[in-house]
């Protein structure tokens, strides 16, 4: 059977087929990659318990409660969820995207 040799770890592996622990390596490693590089919302504390407050909140209060000007499409943490906040709706007020945005992580 003719053979290859990895170009990683020089390996001989049947020509046509590519090595087998360098292909799965490099797949787990681009996964762990965007995974450290995008850390998702969920992972900062945006869950199922954020989403409920935040769709419950908006029904209430549709208007942005920092700017009183637009409509409110995303729930504000006034005690950040970095700083020890909860998803509770007490701890959250309406707010619109551009409002939210602009005040980070400071609080109010
Ligand atoms: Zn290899
Ligand atoms: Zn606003």
């Amino acid at each position: 059977m003719p053979m290859s040799m990895c170009s990683r770890c020089k390996r001989l592996y049947p020509l046509g087929s590519r090595c087998e622990p360098c292909t799965s390596a490099g797949a787990k490693r681009r996964e762990q990659k965007r995974k450290h590089t995008r850390p998702s919302a969920w992972a900062r504390g945006y869950n199922s318990s954020y989403a409920k407050a935040r769709s419950a909140i908006l029904a209430e209060r549709p208007l942005c409660s920092l700017c009183n000007l637009r409509p409110a499409t995303t729930a504000d943490h006034i005690v950040p969820l970095s700083r020890g906040g909860t998803n509770d709706q007490e701890n959250l007020r309406p707010a619109c995207g551009p409002c939210n945005f602009s005040r980070g992580n400071r609080t109010a």
